[in-house]
């Protein structure tokens, strides 16, 4: 849906983008990412069925979380 526009559920092609307003960092747990950086994730949404994608858009954040994020062992308690 980020790179297409066509909805990978209903095959919609009305999907609409919705900017983050809150920084990724404070809707998880990732206490040592919010205390440096705020990293914001852009949602796209299909506006027929309501699935929707959450994308991290910056280069730059990927490259933080890349260099900074731990790599859990444990997946079950992340969202
Ligand atoms: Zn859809």
């Amino acid at each position: 849906m980020k790179n297409g526009n066509t909805c990978i559920k209903c095959d919609s092609v009305d999907i609409r983008k919705i900017p983050g307003k809150y920084p990724f960092s404070e809707q998880t747990n990732m206490a040592k990412i919010s205390a440096f950086k705020k990293i914001y994730v852009t949602r796209f949404v299909c506006v027929s069925c309501g699935y929707s994608e959450e994308w991290i858009e910056k280069g730059e954040d990927l490259e933080y979380l890349r260099k900074n994020a731990e790599q859990p062992e444990d997946f079950s308690n992340f969202v």
